[in-house]
This record gives structure tokens, C-alpha cells and sequence, in this order.
């Protein structure tokens, strides 16, 4: 079973060794930023605590699959109740309670408290007397911002795991092992602020687009004065107008990002908004009937005398 965590390799040793020999701890913090991995982790762990098999989490017996599915009774997660800011010492209260009572299908159950470290002292002490005579058979997850905000009774009694998110490097890594070139792989990183989740989100579920792997390689053209790589950078659209609108929004994102990223420099940043304004001027010619090579034929001249 391949570990779901991103870099943090120490982290995974450690959890690997842990679930191989059977000493998944009751009580485990998991620190870090958000979109750090922490829930992810948290999943995992639980999964293993409830899996059935040798080889833990196997992730097809029936338990792993109620734990993939999210709909495993063992495994309970605690969150902030809408509008509220703390997870409650009722919350609390009711965890205890339930973590005294036989498993349903696992032979263990696993408590998940997310943003444990909102619960104030009250809570804090009430969950410190689980922890402190734990039922047999239970697993408690706290997942934190960072531990040092929970009271120091509690930590002591828990396995505190440190998560953080991967470098730019590793980022590149990971994407080239998707199977995306280091060239695309650092364009999104950059355009997501080096946020790996929503890079793999974007790359997965939009760079399969011809019209947004072309908006890419057309800004780049247009970036260098280039006319004749932006023209073939979009030939292939040139029959399809869903793409090309996809090209085009794709296109004003870029434009936009780029905007923000250099509004220090006023040159740059004027060009950028004559950009926008030249895409947004042509766009709606794509509700028309327009020939679609001569769209970009006039995209692309429009554009370049901007940067004349
Ligand atoms: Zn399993």
C-alpha cells in the first residue's frame, strides 16, 4: 500500500514502522499547515487501526472500504460544528462516552478531532481523562495547527507527528512521476503558490485540455514577441470552440496572475492590462460564427502590438 503523504519521509517511516509492528499509539498528534497532509495522515492511521488484514491498511477487506468510503462506525470525526470556533467540551464529553463502548464491525475504534487545538481547557481536561486511562482497543487522532497550542498534560500523552508541506523541488518531483513535464509542473506550482493540492487538481482535472495546455504555450509565445510559435501553439483548437473558450479563460487567468505578481514594476503591469483588455475586447466574438483560425490570427496581432 503506497503511503498517501506527500515528502515528510520521516513522518511515513515512522507511521510504516508503526502500523508493521502493530503499535499504532492511542494517542497521536498530527501538527501542521493546512494542506500539509494532516487529514490525510489521519485517515490513514485510522484505516489501519480498523483494517482487518496482516498487511495494514489493505485497503480491500470490508473494514478499509468503510473507512475509504467514509461511512466506516468506528471511525468517528470530531469537527467544529458550523459556526462554532472550539470544538466543545460536549463534543468531547459525548466522544468519551462512545470510546468506552464495544467496536462495531473493527476490532478498535478510532476518534479523529480535528482542529483540536481550538478546545479550551475544559475541553482539554475532559478529553486529558480519556487519555489518561485510554478504554483498550482506541485510537485518538488530534489533528493541529501545532501541538504547542494544546496543554502540555495532553501532549505528553501523545505521539506527535510534524507535517510539512513538500519544497518546490519535491513538488516538481512528485508532478514528473504523474507524468507531467518539469516545464508544466513548475508553471502551475507558480501559478498556485506552490500549493501541491491544487496544483495535482488543476493538472489532473484540466491540463488534459488542449485549450489550456495551449493558453500556456501562447502566453509564452506572445511573452517573447513571438507570432509564429503563439499561431502554432493553437492550431490544434482550430476546430474545436469549446477548447477555445477553455483557451481563453485559461488565458485571462494567466494574464491575471501574472498581473499580480508584477504590479511593481508599472511597465510590465500596463502591458498585463492591456493584455486583458485585448482578450476580453475579443472574446465574445466566439458567440458568432467566427472562423476560428481568424480569431487567433487577430488574438495573437492585437496582442503583439501591445507589446510594440
Ligand atoms: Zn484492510
Amino acid at each position: 500500500m503506497s503511503f498517501p503523504l506527500i515528502a515528510n519521509e520521516r513522518v511515513k517511516e515512522s507511521v510504516d514502522l508503526l502500523i508493521s509492528t502493530r503499535r499504532i499509539p492511542h494517542a497521536i498528534i498530527i501538527e501542521g499547515d493546512e494542506g500539509a497532509g494532516r487529514k490525510t495522515l489521519a485517515r490513514y492511521l485510522a484505516k489501519a487501526a480498523v483494517c482487518e488484514a496482516d498487511q495494514k491498511p489493505c485497503c480491500s477487506c470490508r473494514n478499509c472500504r468503510l473507512a475509504d468510503a467514509g461511512t466506516h462506525p468506528d471511525i468517528e470525526t470530531v469537527s467544529l460544528e458550523p459556526k462554532k470556533k472550539n470544538i466543545t467540551v460536549e463534543q468531547i464529553r459525548a466522544l468519551r462516552t462512545t470510546s468506552y463502548q464495544a467496536a462495531h464491525t473493527a476490532d478498535c475504534r478510532a476518534f479523529i478531532i480535528e482542529s483540536s487545538d481550538t478546545m479550551n481547557t475544559a475541553s482539554q481536561n475532559s478529553l486529558l481523562k480519556v487519555l489518561e486511562e485510554p478504554p483498550s482497543n482506541v485510537v485518538f487522532i488530534l489533528v493541529a495547527e501545532a501541538a504547542k497550542n494544546l496543554l502540555e498534560t495532553v501532549v505528553s500523552r501523545c505521539v506527535v507527528f510534524s507535517l510539512f508541506p513538500p519544497s518546490v523541488t519535491e513538488s516538481v518531483k512528485l508532478l514528473k512521476q504523474r507524468g507531467y513535464s518539469e516545464e508544466d509542473a513548475a508553471y502551475i506550482l507558480e501559478q498556485e503558490n506552490g500549493n501541491i493540492g491544487k496544483a495535482i487538481k488543476r493538472l489532473d482535472g484540466d491540463l488534459g485540455s488542449a485549450g489550456i495546455d495551449a493558453a500556456h504555450d501562447f502566453f509564452e509565445a506572445i511573452n517573447r514577441g513571438a507570432a509564429l510559435d503563439a499561431l502554432l501553439s493553437v492550431t490544434a483548437l482550430e476546430k474545436d470552440r469549446a477548447e477555445t473558450a477553455k483557451f481563453v479563460s485559461a488565458l485571462k487567468e494567466a494574464v491575471s496572475e501574472k498581473f499580480k505578481k508584477s504590479r511593481s514594476y508599472a511597465m510590465v503591469a500596463r502591458e498585463l492590462a492591456e493584455f486583458h483588455s485585448v482578450i476580453c475586447e475579443l472574446e465574445p466574438l466566439l458567440n458568432t460564427n467566427i472562423n476560428l483560425s481568424l480569431f487567433f490570427t487577430a488574438l495573437t496581432s492585437k496582442l503583439l502590438s501591445v507589446k510594440k
